[in-house]
């Protein structure tokens, strides 16, 4: 009775309950973290979810959403059959009529056969928060199309692309903070749901050992609750901050000089002259350019002998300031600077008085924070008694640790200046010499990659031709404009137009502008839209209302716009109602999936790591994992890399495909990197093992490689790790992967719109966007939104975020998150609320200049009284989810995607809501204004919309019994 208060625990987590029959261990995938978990069964049924505590990443916590995943399980949502609509219904109506598997695989197989045989670019397959991007863009290769992208360009494109394109590596699944052994951290712009288990972990190890915690986040949610010190901050202007903490920094020469010397562009000189190599490095003909593809054969300035000198030559001495003039050789008279310099001119007038006015932070905060990191940085500066060797054969005794990490997600990435702004916190770190160093940030397997990856995107029509696959992977990383996806003209080779003058480095794709563009035939029209596991005409899309029009938008003859459109989903979201073919996917604990080396694996700080679901249930009706469609329509279609030399099917089905798949032939690569070689005893390499899965199923499902101590730090620039990297085909080449603090990519992009670089140009409208945001070094820039907003009228920023009970719109289903959230409110500052007259718990308006929505109040001081924000993807359509009629969901939950605008037009021309870089969505960048609802309007949110329940849902008593 007293056992409270007794030491023994309440509940041991290790003993095996009486009841349950079984335990079978898989992934969560209740979000994106992938915690390892336990799946507790008795006679065959679920019962209960736990964390498995022999799992790396987790070690047995479990979050609320992990332990509800029986209840997503017996979801009453779950579609269970393939279904067709009804000839002469109109999308929307969800008029349906089951089919089977095989007439589902018929109509497809005939439909994309016709497609890849004549013009394959009129397949396009987007896909949402999946996890096997590996697997999908295999797929979209092989059937020949460049049109295929996952969510990445609508969530955090601008993190990776800004990131990657700086040190080589981001954060979330390639990177993150050391808290174990940082002593301030400091984290920008995140919400929980980026690295949520893990994170809380690290986190109250970090506070525990006495760590200080910075917050700067417009809201005070989550982490920021238990953070040190709240810093709010005006969204979007991120990018501001860091351009005065490096005002700063650079002010009183608290950088790491001999760091930025020695492993970033810093010291390399960049030519002066007016003309086509104007602002871009030199290269030295006589020296050894290591990589063809990004040349390390540049100079710098020679403090002891005054001269040039090649940049990695022994005993010279580079200098970072200053301005020279080349002498003999073959660029003699032309006028230099070290790259440092010019940052020190970009930021010398961005002082934090300049700052405070954007971000709303005072002046004497911004120089107090300046302060605080670098005295940590370089005030608590540790040694690590571990000996390494870096790429130029130089032996080193220890590493040096910079205790100040940093983390950053979707705050600084989801705004139109968003790559610029997350350019700028990589420099920063990089000024601080916090890159893969202890307590700073680090890297995760696959990554450092090259700055940036060799991939390519495909660059002309050549590259796409009917039955063949493409050329060049769907997705890359431009170098040059040589490499964006234009055809002869100049038009879009994409129907998301990545990769186009509009969005040139658009890594991720533009998966939000794919419905409005293949309507509007901007820059043609498609055949077949197949969507898995994407809600695009709900949450995953900027102007929900106009969107879903378009998804029912004919032509003069009767013919719907985009012709044919596949669904892949487990559940009866709102995007359903709009399909042709409906394809029923499993859960995650149904299926076979694997995290992959090739993907977005679940590495560690300390070496590789790669895990996969194994199914611990069977499939609910007749529901096919979407991985096993893949396979099935690849061997149907007869892909290359599907079939065999004789013309036969190659794979059995997807565990079998994973088995002995190889990225080429005898590569000793696959998808997973636990267990190769014909017995299994050959790590992250080696010949495809018949036993595989069996193996990851006796160690927790996942793969965990421990590299030696001396490879675990300074990666970017580690000869051995670098050669481990090569070897087991992390990267291609074992180069040295330089900081580029100066992007001479991005002058590439911005001498084409001077003219004064020979080759592709961009055209008259996109030059002056072109040469002002191709800025070789980060700076800040007002959303461009504002551009075209009347900021007397609008003037608050309006921002959402994922609650960590929460993911996307799959858990409104969820009979115990639910209860936590049935419906969100606005969140408003209680001064600001009530100068608008507006009451907690008060219906009320918010508008922007692009639509309004009806939605409840909630007055908060743990938000910036100059932005409002709310809870993303809770409110529904009526009747979507399986939900009631009258839910919560949907009578007192709202989106706020309906205020969102996807297109603006800037300067005369339309364009996407995007980056102009990166193509990444800007959807925080709206612009609102609040009223109080009248004490006569319906107490409910608006718009209202609807949704219909889908045949096979009969079945939904069986699955929530
Ligand atoms: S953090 Fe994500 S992956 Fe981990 S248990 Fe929670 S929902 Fe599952």
């Amino acid at each position: 009775m007293f056992k409270i208060f007794s030491n023994d625990p309440v509940h041991d987590p290790i003993k095996k309950q009486e009841s349950i029959t079984e335990i079978k261990k898989t992934t969560c995938y209740m979000c994106a973290c992938r915690c390892g978990i336990r799946a507790h069964l008795r006679d065959g049924e679920l019962v209960y979810i736990d964390g498995n505590p022999e799992h790396p990443l987790n070690q047995g916590v479990i979050c609320a959403k992990g332990a509800s995943g029986i209840m997503k399980q017996k979801s009453p949502a779950r579609i269970t059959q393939p279904l067709l609509r009804k000839a002469g219904s109109n999308r929307g109506d969800g008029e349906f009529e089951a089919i089977s598997w095989d007439r589902a695989f018929e109509i497809l197989t005939k439909r994309l056969s016709h497609i890849r045989a004549t013009d394959p670019k009129k397949f396009a397959l987007f896909t949402g928060r999946d996890q096997m991007q590996a697997l999908t863009g295999l797929f979209a290769r092989q059937f020949g199309t460049p049109n295929y992208a996952a969510h990445g360009g609508f969530c955090s494109v601008n993190m990776a692309a800004g990131m990657i394109y700086t040190i080589g590596g981001s954060f979330w699944e390639f990177g993150g903070p050391d808290l174990d052994q940082a002593k301030l951290f400091v984290m920008i712009g995140t919400a929980e749901d980026h690295h949520s288990n893990p994170m809380k972990i690290a986190l109250s190890k970090f506070k525990r050992a006495g760590g200080r915690f910075i917050s700067i986040n417009p809201v005070r949610t989550g982490y920021s609750a238990i953070a040190d010190e709240w810093i709010p901050i005006k969204p979007g202007t991120d990018g501001a901050l860091f351009m005065a903490l490096m005002h700063e920094l650079i002010r009183l020469e608290k950088y790491d000089a001999p760091f930025l010397k020695r492993f970033s562009n810093s010291a390399q000189l960049v030519c002066m002259d007016d003309g086509a190599e104007e602002g871009l490095f030199l290269y030295d003909p006589d020296s050894d350019p290591i990589n063809l593809d990004l040349p390390h054969n540049k100079y710098i300035w020679d403090e002891q002998t005054q001269s040039a000198q090649p940049c990695f030559k022994q005993g010279t001495s580079p200098v970072l300031l200053g301005e020279y003039t080349m002498g003999p050789g073959p660029h003699q008279g032309k006028k230099v600077v070290p790259a440092f310099e010019l940052l020190k001119r970009q930021v010398s007038e961005t002082t934090p008085e300049w700052a405070s006015a954007i971000t709303s932070i005072s002046a004497e905060r911004i120089r107090k924070l300046a302060l605080e990191i670098a005295d940590t940085a370089f005030g608590q500066e540790f040694e690590l008694p571990i000996s390494w060797t870096d790429s130029w054969g130089e032996k080193h005794d220890s590493v040096t640790g910079r205790p100040v990490a940093f983390h950053a997600m979707r705050g600084l990435s989801a705004h139109s200046n968003g790559f610029q702004t997350t350019r700028g916190l990589a420099v920063l770190m990089s000024l601080l010499g916090t890159i893969d160093r202890p307590g700073g940030f680090r890297h995760k397997a696959p990554y450092p990659r090259q700055v940036p990856p060799n991939a390519k995107p495909p660059s002309s029509e050549n590259d796409i031709k009917p039955n063949t696959p493409l050329a060049k992977p769907p997705l890359g990383w431009p170098t040059q404009p040589e490499d964006l996806a234009l055809d002869s003209q100049g038009n879009p080779l994409r129907i998301d137009k990545a990769y186009s003058w509009e969005h040139p480095l658009a890594a991720h794709g533009l998966m939000h502008n794919v419905i409005t563009n293949a309507v509007k035939g901007d820059p043609y029209s498609i055949d077949t839209l197949m969507i898995f596991m994407a809600n695009m005409s709900w949450n995953s899309t900027m102007n929900t209302m106009e969107v879903r029009e378009h998804l029912n938008a004919k032509n003069s003859d009767g013919e719907f716009k985009i012709p044919f459109l596949v669904v892949c989903d487990a559940f009866q979201s709102e995007m359903v109602d709009f399909a042709d073919l409906v394809l029923p996917d499993t859960t995650y604990l149904e299926r076979h999936d694997v995290m992959s080396m090739l993907d977005r694996p679940i590495s560690e700080f300390d070496g590789p790591v790669d895990s996969v679901r194994i199914p611990v249930l069977e499939p609910l009706g007749e529901c096919k994992p979407f991985q096993e469609v893949l396979i099935e329509l690849a061997s149907r279609l007869k892909f290359p890399a599907f079939t065999t030399p004789e013309g036969e099917r190659k794979f059995k089905d997807y565990p079998d495909f994973i088995t002995r798949f190889q990225t080429a032939p005898d590569s000793g690569i696959g998808f997973l990197g636990g267990w190769r070689g014909k017995d299994g005893e050959k790590p992250l390499k080696g010949e495809p093992n018949p036993n595989q899965w069996e193996k990851y199923a006796e160690n927790n499902c996942v793969h965990q490689y421990h590299m030696p101590p001396e490879h675990q730090y300074m990666r970017n620039w580690n000869k051995g790790y670098l050669d481990f990297s090569k070897e087991n085909a992390l990267r291609q080449k074992n180069d040295p992967i330089m900081i580029a603090v100066y992007s001479d990519i991005l002058q590439r992009f911005r001498l084409a719109a001077t003219g004064k670089r020979p080759g592709a140009q961009p055209p008259a409208h996109l030059k002056d966007r072109i040469y002002k945001y191709f800025d070789p070094l980060p700076f800040w820039y007002p959303p461009l939104e504002d551009e075209v907003t009347d900021l007397s009228k609008f003037t608050l920023n309006a921002i959402t975020q994922r609650p960590m009970a929460m993911y996307h719109s799959w858990d409104s289903q969820n009979a115990w998150l639910r209860q936590i959230h049935s419906h969100n409110y606005l969140y408003v500052n209680t001064a600001t609320a009530l100068t608008h007259g507006i009451a907690d718990g008060a219906w009320m308006w918010i508008e922007s200049q692009w639509g309004k929505v009806k939605c409840m109040a909630r007055h908060s001081e743990a938000v910036d009284p100059e932005t409002v924000w709310t809870w993303n993807a809770i409110g529904k359509a009526e009747s979507a989810w399986s939900l009631s009629d009258n839910a919560d969901e949907s009578k007192k939950g709202f989106l706020l995607n309906h205020l969102i605008s996807e297109k603006l037009t800037l300067g005369g021309f339309t364009v996407s809501n995007s980056d102009p870089i990166t193509g990444q969505a800007g959807w925080y960048d709206v612009r609102v204004r609040l009223a109080p609802a009248g004490d006569d309007e319906l107490q409910e949110t608006w718009p209202q919309v609807k949704a219909h329940e889908v045949p096979g849902m009969s079945l939904k008593k069986e699955a929530g019994k």
